[in-house]
Formats: C-alpha cells, structure tokens, sequence
C-alpha cells in the first residue's frame, strides 16, 4: 500500500463508474473535476444501452465488448440503485430497428442475417406486426427487428446515483478543478491542477481543448495530488492533459452531437428504444423523449443549431409522425470522445500507474459497466481483463 489515493481526472460516467468500483471495495479515491460531475457527454447521452442494433460487421470486437457490458449491466444497476437508494429508470421493454423505404428495409435485413450469426436473439416483424407492438410508428413502416436484449437508462439519474454512490462511500469528488499535467519523473505520479476560484464553467463552450481558453479563471490557486494510480477519463478533453511521455500522448477528438428532449402528451406513448436509418427515439419512464442525434465533425463548437434540430427531427417524424405535436422541453450538445479508430481506450499507458479509460465515442453509457468492471480488477488486484484486451492504449 503507496497511502496515496488514486486520482481518477474527469467526472463523466467513465470516471464515475470506475471511482465507484474502487471506493466501494474500500480503496480511497479522489476525483478531479474541472467543472461539476456528470454534465458533459454523459449526461446528453440519449442513454441507449446497445449491443446488437448499433454495431456493424467491421467492428467485431466493440461488438463483443459491448454484449459483454450489457450483460452486467442487470447487476451493476441493481447495486448501485441500493447503495446509492436512488432509482436509474433502467427500462427492459427492448429496441424495435426499424426500416421505412425497401432500400433501408435491405439493409436492415442484412444486419438481422449479421445479428442472428452473432447469436443474438432477434426477430424479424413485418410493418404490420411492428405497428402492433408500437402503435405510434408510421404506417409506412415496411420492416423492423426487435432487439428486446437492448435496454436503456436514464443517463443522468445513472451519474445522479454514481455521484451519491461514491459520497456515501467516503469517495471525495473535488469539482471547479483543472488537472493540467500529470507527471511520472518520481515512485508514484502527480496530478498537477489550477482551481477555479470564479463561479464554475457551466458547460462546454470552448473552441480550443486546451482549457485555458474557455473564459473561465483559471490558475487562481493550484495543487498537487500524489497518486498510487491515476485514472484518465477525461472524456474528448483528455488530449489537453500535459506530461504524456513523449509518442504516448492520446490523440481524441470531439464529435459534436445535438439531440432533443421532449415531452410526451397522452395518449401518445412509446415504449421501446426506436431506432430508423436517421434518428432515434428513445422513452424515459416519467414521460420525457429524448431525439437524437447528429454527428458532427466541428471541434468544441457547442452551438444548437437550426440545421441540427431540422436534421433530427426530419428523421425522426419519418419514422414516428406523432412526435410533431409533442412539447419541446430543451436541444443539448455533447461531445463524443473518439479515438482514431473510434474504439475506446481502456488500460495501462506506457506508465503501470497511470491508467486511461476513454474514447468511448458513441457507447460510453453502455461501455461504462465492462470499463468500469475491468479498471476494478487491473487498479486493485493486478489482474488483465481479456475482455478489454483488444482496447489497450497501446494498440494506437
Ligand atoms: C448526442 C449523444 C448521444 C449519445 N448517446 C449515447 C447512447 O445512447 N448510449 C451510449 O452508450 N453512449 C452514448 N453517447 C456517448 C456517451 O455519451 C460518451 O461515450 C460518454 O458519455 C463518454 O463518457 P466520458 O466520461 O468519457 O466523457 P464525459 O462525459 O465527456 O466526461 C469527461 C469529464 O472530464 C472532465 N474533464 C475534462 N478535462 C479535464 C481536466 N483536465 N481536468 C478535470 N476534469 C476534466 C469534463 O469536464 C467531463 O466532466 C452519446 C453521446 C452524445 C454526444
């Protein structure tokens, strides 16, 4: 035992998930983050917890990796609703995938033929048989598969229940703090930060990753965290983090999203996850619809835009007509850590103290679980988890 905690950079559902495990098993954790826990990607999340219906055929082992998750997923939910004693609306009711035109209606059949080789227990319906588990959808849907192992979460309730999870662990969760570099030159690595002392930042405006640019005072005041073991989740932030050795340094970028929330008004009502060939839908049990999403090559760039909302929602009403009438409560922007090869990054860097979980691109809710599971074994006892041996830093 070092009597030095472990330093986990970055307060979204990766870092959280990961602090969890290890706080619980009794090991003390501290988390640094810049600006309040659980409002960047992971709370825009539309919180689809999806193996089948979001992999394609070049990407096998995030496939695997993403089944792997969710078939904790049941257990990892279930302790953290008790230790936490809040609820995760975590919903079972499955993802109808579903085709509007034949073109689409090939392709999906395609990926159906793909699933049922994977093992995957899914169902072809026609149109009709598709309208009648979910009335709302447009009769001119021609075909559809049903995922009923694909679930979802209330993605902000899940980092509402991390947060209180690692609280009442005894887990400390320092926000309005910037790590700016970590260092490796001595036994144990230091986690060096500038603290807000201003307001903290309240979302993520900033053109330029390197922080220093947001507008925000940064430099007020700073500390040094001596560290058994870092963890680095910071999320598409974490290229802006100084100290990597040099050719270590991970190279993420963001991929804007801008997704819609809304409010359902009855007798409109859905219960599956529905996904088409542009958008998704995706049912909160206290009436909210999420609406997603775009994916956008435009850096920091935290704009809503017309052109954002207008793309979603002409996939989305294609698919489920019904959503026209319904309240518009809110348009998020969030941004996607994506690696090169937009798999995750998960394991040892070069340093065996310094640990990297992110680049989860489009599958950090669902991801969270396997990259949590895995940090637990390797940070405490040393042991490699095969089933995130493919996503080693290491790899790029
Ligand atoms: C529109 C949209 C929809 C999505 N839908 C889904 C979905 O349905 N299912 C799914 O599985 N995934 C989904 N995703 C992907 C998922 O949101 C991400 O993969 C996941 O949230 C990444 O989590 P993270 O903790 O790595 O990053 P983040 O949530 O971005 O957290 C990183 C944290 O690190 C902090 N930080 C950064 N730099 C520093 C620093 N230097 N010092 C201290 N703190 C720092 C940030 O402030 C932030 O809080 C979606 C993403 C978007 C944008």
């Amino acid at each position: 035992m070092s009597g030095h905690p472990v330093v986990v950079v970055g307060g979204g559902v990766i870092g959280l998930s990961i602090a969890w495990r290890l706080v619980r098993r009794g090991q003390e954790v501290v988390v640094l983050e810049r600006d309040r826990v659980g409002k960047a990607a992971s709370r825009v999340a539309a919180g689809m917890l999806a193996a089948a219906a979001e992999v394609g055929f070049e990407e096998p082992e995030l496939y695997d990796l993403c089944r792997h998750s969710l078939s904790e997923w049941p257990a990892f939910a279930e302790a953290l609703e008790q230790e936490s004693g809040l609820a995760l609306d975590y919903r079972q009711f499955g993802t109808l995938v579903v085709a509007d035109d034949r073109d689409a209606a090939e392709a999906l059949r395609r990926g159906f033929r793909f699933q049922q080789e994977q093992g995957y227990p899914v169902e072809w319906l026609s149109g009709s048989e598709a309208i009648d588990r979910e009335p709302m959808l447009s009769p001119r849907i021609v075909g559809a598969v049903s995922v009923p192992e694909d679930h979802a979460v209330d993605n902000r309730a899940l980092l509402r229940a991390l947060e209180q999870a690692i609280r009442l662990a005894g887990g400390i969760i320092r926000e309005g703090v910037t790590v700016t570099d970590i260092r490796s030159d001595g036994p144990y690595p230091t986690v060096h930060t500038a603290l807000h002392t201003a307001e903290y930042p309240t979302g993520h405006s900033t053109e330029d990753p390197t922080m220093q640019s947001t507008g925000h005072p940064t430099g007020q005041g700073s500390e040094v965290f001596v560290a058994s073991q870092v963890v680095v989740a910071a999320g598409a932030w974490t290229s802006a983090i100084a100290g990597w050795p040099d050719g270590t340094k991970p190279a993420l970028r963001p991929v804007k999203g801008q997704i819609l929330e809304l409010r359902m008004r009855p007798p409109f009502q859905l219960q599956h996850v529905v996904r088409g060939p542009r958008a998704y839908l995706v049912p909160r049990s206290d009436g909210r619809l999420i609406v997603g999403a775009t994916s956008e090559e435009a850096g920091f760039d935290a704009r809503m835009t017309v052109g954002g909302v207008y793309e979603v929602m002409d996939g989305a009403w294609e698919i489920v007509p019904g959503i026209l009438d319904q309240d518009l409560l809110g348009v998020d922007v969030g941004f996607r850590p994506a690696s090169p090869d937009h798999q995750p990054l998960i394991g040892y860097t070069t340093n065996p103290r310094i640990f990297l979980a992110t680049g989860h691109y489009r599958h950090g809710i669902v991801l969270s679980v396997i990259t949590a599971l895995a940090a637990e074994r390797m940070l405490l006892e040393g042991i490699p988890d095969p089933r995130v041996a493919a996503f080693s830093p290491g790899r790029l």
